[in-house]
């Protein structure tokens, strides 16, 4: 079917909308954009067709880590277009080996394993503990133990392990093997070991959970969780897709919860916007992912490592981590001076700057609504659940940045308490 393309004659408001329009008529309906349409981006700033301008504390969903068109970033994936772009991995390429070094460098881990999503970084990671026990200790030693609302991916594994039933239901029977406890708590889990332990290959869970809600993990829950998995010779998985690449203000959160992962996965900032994730754990592990049993076409390809290999080299530096723990605590005092004003939120929590406001009573179910709203005051912003706004601003961003998208949200939330 072929459908007519007559947008650029259109006025500039009326053609972001026109755009948006095309969306509904060509793009499967599982996807509910805002009407904005971004044109481009600088730095932490980000223009729609019609020459507004928006303070991006969304980052793509925590993706964008140092912002639009990072003109470094430009030159590692403009250098590296000009040289090569793809071999798939029936052979090597001297990004992917110098990125792999890095990781190694700079983590617990002794090998990598490639691929171009967190979904694919976490179905590798779980296929590789079921590996990992069957190889060891044979026969039904393949439980997976997950937490409830946790996200993992959409891959039909990694939706399965993930914590949310609406997104894993409607398709069939799930894969079987997998157990869910409720997050943060230690008793549950020494209880649930003591039933199943001998069955458990891993646990997996987000040391702060992201799409649920912006809830960090407690060190008591993962010291527990680093105990259990000892005892009964289970891997310890930690999904660190959002958390990981410098926005905790650690390079990855684990480090500040003082507990080491056997497997950790990486995306979402690891090429800041070019597609790249990774599967980092130690020697003993990985053996076991040996020739043949796991592959992709494009992980590991020349452009993505180009690129995240400049973006840990600029986040590993004492310099970003430290701004990224300024910036934090700029961010959640002028959060919480916003809500004692408007008696707005009963909790602001997070890592870094990946931030949660928890919405108050009156105002449940609500968080879409305040997101909308300072879109339309320009600042870009993200929910996790019905009653939380997320916030993920990148991590080079200044002082006076964070300031102005304070000052955007207010003029937002003096909107919201008046609905
Ligand atoms: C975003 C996310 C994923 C999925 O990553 P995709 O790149 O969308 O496949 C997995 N785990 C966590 C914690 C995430 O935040």
């Amino acid at each position: 079917m072929s459908i007519e393309l007559s947008i650029t004659e259109s006025q500039p408001d009326a053609e972001t909308s026109r755009w948006r329009d095309l969306h509904d008529r060509v793009m499967m309906p599982n996807y509910d954009p805002l009407n904005m349409v971004p044109a481009h981006g600088q730095g932490s700033w980000l223009w729609d067709e019609a020459g507004n301008r928006y303070l991006d504390f969304a980052g793509g969903i925590a993706v964008s880590a140092l912002g639009h068109a990072n003109s470094e970033l430009v030159e590692a994936l403009t250098g590296q277009a000009r040289k090569l772009w793809h071999v798939s991995n029936i052979l090597t390429n001297q990004p992917a080996l110098e990125l792999a070094r890095k990781l190694i460098d700079a983590t617990f881990a002794d090998k990598v394993f490639f691929a171009n999503s967190g979904s694919e970084a976490n179905e590798a990671a779980l296929k590789l503990a079921r590996r990992v026990a069957q190889d060891r200790h044979a026969g039904d030693k393949y439980e997976i133990l997950a937490f409830e609302n946790a996200f993992h991916g959409r891959t039909f594994f990694t939706v399965s392990v993930g914590g949310q039933s609406k997104y894993s239901q409607g398709f069939g029977p799930n894969p079987a093997g997998i157990s869910h406890l409720p997050y943060n708590h230690s008793h549950a889990v020494l209880e649930w070991f003591e039933k199943h332990g001998d069955r458990v290959c891993a646990v997996i869970l987000e040391p702060c959970q992201g799409e649920g809600g912006v809830i960090p993990a407690t060190r008591e829950f993962v010291d527990t969780l680093r105990t259990c998995c000892d005892r009964y010779n289970a891997l310890l998985v930690f999904d660190e897709v959002q958390t990981g690449m410098g926005r905790s203000g650690s390079l990855y959160l684990h480090e500040k919860l003082g507990v080491v992962p056997d497997i950790l996965t990486t995306a979402k900032a690891l090429g800041c916007g070019f597609p790249i994730s990774a599967v980092l754990t130690i020697d003993g592990v990985a053996e076991h992912l040996a020739v043949g049993t796991h592959g992709s076409t494009f992980g590991g390809n020349p452009m993505a490592c180009a690129v995240a290999g400049k973006v840990i080299d600029i986040i590993n530096t004492p310099e970003m981590l430290n701004n990224v723990e300024q910036r934090s605590r700029q961010l959640m005092a002028g959060l919480e001076n916003i809500s004692q004003r408007y008696h707005l939120f009963t909790e602001i929590r997070g890592i870094g700057l990946l931030l949660g406001c928890v919405l108050m009573e009156p105002y449940q179910d609500k968080a879409r609504d305040l997101m909308t709203l300072c879109n339309e005051s320009g600042l870009l912003a993200l929910v996790a659940g019905p009653n939380v706004l997320r916030l993920a601003p990148p991590l080079n961003i200044s002082e006076s940045e964070i300031a102005e998208g304070l000052a955007r949200m207010e003029e937002a939330v003096a909107r919201f308490v008046k609905l």
